[in-house]
């Protein structure tokens, strides 16, 4: 996951719950809900909160941290709404109404789960063990799609093969690292802070997903 800072909700957002007083997401109009996706993915730079593969508006949903069942309240909460992708198996298609401990919102999402090259994920604390089986983010499936989106990226800088990558120095390092947090048109490259994980690994501490300095 790669930590979001939420800035201001969209206006058409504000203006419709202003004039729509104790509604819920589910009255929610869907002029108003794409321009809830669309400011997301601006904050996600283009990718799901949850796996960070890459999405669209239209290939993407408005996914609910807290359940929109079990907290109809807090549906049409700007804090509690981010763009996720449609998978059934993984991230909000495997969530339901399952709360999710460690959150995209946590800076600490960024350094409690373990990338490997492989694809793999592991868990370093409790907290992110639950929320890795609720959003099923170690699936067959997304350990595939990280592992050839690392390949493509190792190839694509003259970087590969993978089985070098311990033999990187600090330098090497760093110059992946940055690669991982370059921005086209605002959106990053698929699962981008899923392989800077996989080689900060190297640098020995908890490695930050780079971040703008306007945005962290
Ligand atoms: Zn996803």
């Amino acid at each position: 996951m790669r930590k979001i800072t939420k800035a201001v909700p969209p206006p058409e957002l504000t203006r419709w719950r202003r004039h729509n007083q104790g509604a819920r997401y589910q009255d929610l109009p869907e002029r108003e809900r794409r321009a809830v996706r669309t400011a997301c993915l601006e904050e996600q730079k283009g990718l799901c909160a949850f796996c960070c593969c890459s999405i669209t508006v239209d290939s993407g949903h408005n996914a609910h941290i807290r359940s929109q069942a079990r907290y109809p309240r807090q549906s049409l909460s700007w804090a509690n709404l981010v763009a996720s992708c449609m998978a059934v198996e993984h991230c909000g298609g495997s969530q339901g109404q399952n709360d999710i401990p460690l959150t995209p919102l946590m800076p600490e999402c960024e350094t409690e789960l373990r990338f490997y090259a492989s694809g793999k994920v592991r868990a370093l604390t409790p907290k992110a063990q639950v929320t890795l089986d609720v959003l099923n983010l170690d699936s067959p499936v997304l350990r595939h799609k990280r592992k050839n989106a690392l390949d493509a990226l190792l190839y694509s800088l003259e970087f590969h093969p993978v089985e070098d990558i311990p033999l990187w120095d600090a330098e090497l390092i760093q110059v992946f690292i940055a690669e991982c947090g370059r921005e086209t048109d605002g959106v990053l490259l698929p699962y981008a802070p899923v392989l800077a994980n996989i080689v900060g690994q190297l640098l020995g501490t908890p490695a930050r997903f780079p971040h703008a300095p306007t945005s962290s």
